[in-house]
């Protein structure tokens, strides 16, 4: 992860976490799939959220 850079402080540090709540195609669904948030270490930017399994969402 040394591509990116923090629009608001410059840092190159970077880390990623999960959101506990997953999102889901709907409200009546039960598989649902994590969001990865990728922020900067430094002051907490999201560079950017990631939806770990997109293939629940695929028809
Ligand atoms: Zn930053």
């Amino acid at each position: 992860m040394k591509d990116k850079k923090c629009t608001n402080c410059g840092s190159e540090e970077f880390t990623e976490a999960t959101d506990y709540m997953p999102v889901k195609p709907s409200k009546m669904s039960f598989s649902g799939s994590n969001k990865i948030y990728t922020f900067c270490l430094e002051c907490g930017e999201v560079h950017s959220v990631r939806i770990e399994n997109t293939t629940i969402f695929k028809k």
